[in-house]
């Protein structure tokens, strides 16, 4: 396939120029007209398309508003028409347009779909938009259903004004509309395509995570009102340039297992963030900025993929931020590798669509569809220019965000670090150091807590300590002593010995263990210590004869402080000892 670039200049000159084109070789059965066009009126559209049609009444056309056309890689003229031509006999092409106001956007996707279904030939399907009112989420989700080898790319047509919603699209198909989808299947057994998307914004700053949203209304990040994240780091107003302000710093963030560059399209009273599409609960955002060097070197990278497809044409989708991002100076400098690829056209959009696994919208984004029919023709060995794949100064202003990345980058290891620190701390004030058990400031917390809940519920305590345990500590030394204290410690860790409730174990002092049992009466109470006191009977140490403990249990009443009660289940305790020990007393 090829592209022959007619050129407008006004209404009769246009005509002429289309007769001449007509007589010529280059006119083939099989074309189709490109019309993009910074100009939206739709007498001046008319023109060529009225043009067009009394020269060509047979071939379609179709187009859309843009804010900036792009032909061979280099911005053309505020109009441009080029006639894309077919030269196999297999390629297919055909060009729908839906009005958004007529028809709902899952009629629109089902339609799309069953009309895919329906042609075995489709390889490729191109999208052109006129600027979405909401989300463009249920619009990319409704094409899940496409075959899967069916690439889809496409852009959002808009006007010079970036931050006008004014747009339009039109075709032989479909007349002019400010509010359609138009939809162009290309395919064919020999026709082949390859879809890439470049974006190389890089995060910058710490991570924020989305912690409310409805949709593709962005309310708060970690917790805060979305917008004020712009407006802390980046000074950015609540205004009505809100949009223009933060054009270059799009959130970057991951979605369907892609990353997404998104513009927020505007802010809020209420400090939320509308988006062009749904952003989830959960997801991790970060503030994003182009970085001069790792655009030139991702796009280095991507246009040697492109290259080695050996397209015929390639058709651009790219982001109106990044023709600004370069200035008006070299609009087009990072395009450069791909113009002596292929032909191409394209223009620049007020959002990008690619499939990858899912079809996504995405901003600040390049896509690029390349075209071929036929087999590659290998031999053409394709010179790879690397001019401009490395910039030799690194501009300033990178610098700076690299600098502040890695400051950022530090302070979140950082950050992580004091976190896990600060959750040992947490668990050490409340943790028995040689058991692991919980310590006593924490076992007399838990009392209180039960007291105080005591209205609805029961609950007891069961204490308990080691008989004659100088001896162990006399007779085996120190060492052996902890073993023992360990050993019972691990008996009451153990669930299925306290299998009541949610309890909680307690080391009260040095051999002595206090079970806090909520929702426990001392009946039940008495039956967990009694399993206790027989399960530490029956433990075995290696170098020292078995070992017994004494037990008290009482019942906690309405009356009851934690001194009044503590001292009831000590009496218990104190008991059992004088009568005997390694027995339960109850009191
Ligand atoms: P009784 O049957 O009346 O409880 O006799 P007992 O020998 O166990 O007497 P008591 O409870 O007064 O003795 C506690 C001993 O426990 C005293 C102390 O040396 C020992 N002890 C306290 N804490 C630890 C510890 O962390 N490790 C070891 N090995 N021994 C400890
Ligand atoms: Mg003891
Ligand atoms: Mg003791």
């Amino acid at each position: 396939m090829r592209q022959i670039q007619i050129d407008y200049t006004g209404k009769e000159a246009f005509l002429e120029e289309l007769k001449k084109f007509r007589k010529s070789a280059d006119a083939a059965p099989k074309m189709m007209f490109q019309i993009f066009s910074e100009i939206l009126e739709p007498d001046v559209v008319g023109e060529v398309s009225n043009a067009i049609e009394e020269v060509f009444p047979d071939t379609p056309w179709f187009g859309g508003s843009t804010s900036g056309n792009l032909v061979d890689c280099e911005l053309s003229t505020k109009i441009i028409v080029v006639a894309t031509i077919f030269e196999k006999e297999s390629s297919q092409f055909e060009v729908f347009q839906y009005d958004t106001r007529e028809m709902p956007v899952e009629e629109i996707t089902r339609k799309i779909t069953e009309d895919a279904d329906a042609r075995p030939w489709l390889r490729a399907i191109e999208l052109y938009f006129t600027i979405p009112k909401g989300s463009s989420t249920k619009f990319c989700d409704g094409l899940k259903d496409v075959r899967p080898e069916v690439h889809m790319f496409g852009g959002v047509c808009c006007s010079d004004d970036i931050t006008s919603d004014d747009s339009c699209v039109f075709s032989k198909a479909g007349g002019f509309s400010e509010t359609a989808i138009l939809v162009v299947f290309y395919g064919g057994e020999e026709f082949y395509v390859e879809s890439i998307k470049v974006t190389g914004w890089k995060g910058l700053g710490r991570k924020f995570c989305v912690t409310k949203s409805e949709g593709s209304l962005l309310q708060e990040l970690d917790g805060i009102p979305a917008y004020e994240v712009y407006h802390k780091y980046l000074h950015i107003n609540n205004d009505e340039n809100f949009f223009y302000n933060t054009l270059e710093f799009p959130l970057f963030y991951e979605h369907n297992n892609t990353t997404i560059l998104r513009v927020p399209v505007a802010s809020n009273a209420d400090g939320s963030l509308s988006m062009s599409s749904d952003i989830d609960v959960g997801s991790i955002v970060r503030i994003s900025y182009g970085d001069p060097k790792t655009i030139v070197e991702s796009i280095a990278e991507d246009s040697r993929n492109i290259r080695n497809f050996h397209p015929d044409l390639l058709h651009i989708f790219s982001c109106a931020a990044r023709r600004t991002f370069w200035t008006s100076n070299e609009p087009t400098y990072e395009l450069e590798p791909f113009k002596d690829i292929a032909a191409s056209i394209g223009f620049f959009s007020h959002g990008e669509f690619l499939r990858e696994k899912c079809l996504n919208q995405h901003n600040v984004t390049l896509v690029i569809a390349a075209m071929r029919e036929g087999e590659a023709d290998l031999s053409e060995v394709q010179s790879i220019s690397d001019s401009r794949a490395t910039l030799s100064k690194i501009p300033l202003v990178s610098r700076l965000a690299t600098f502040i990345s890695a400051t950022s980058l530090e302070l979140e290891e950082m950050n992580n670090r004091l976190e896990i620190a600060n959750k040992n701390l947490k668990s050490a004030a409340i943790t028995d150091g040689l058991t692991g058990l919980f310590n006593r400031a924490e076992t007399q917390w838990r009392i209180e807590q039960n007291l105080s809940n005591l209205k609805s519920e029961k609950f007891s305590l069961v204490m308990m300590d080691i008989d004659n345990f100088k001896q162990v500590n006399d007779t085996y030394g120190h060492q052996e002593g902890d073993a023992v204290i360990i050993a019972l410690a691990n008996i009451l860790r153990n669930e299925q010995v306290c299998s009541s409730a949610k309890y909680s174990a307690g080391r009260w002092g040095g051999e002595e263990f206090m079970l806090v049992l909520p929702d426990t009466d001392v009946a039940a109470a008495s039956l967990i210590a009694e399993l206790i006191r027989k399960c530490f009977e029956n433990t075995t140490f290696p170098s020292i004869r078995s070992q017994t403990i004494s037990l008290g249990v009482t019942q906690a009443n309405a009356d009851d402080t934690i001194d009044s009660l503590c001292t009831r289940v000590d009496t218990a305790l104190y008991r059992a000892k004088k009568t005997g020990k390694n027995k339960v007393v109850v009191s």
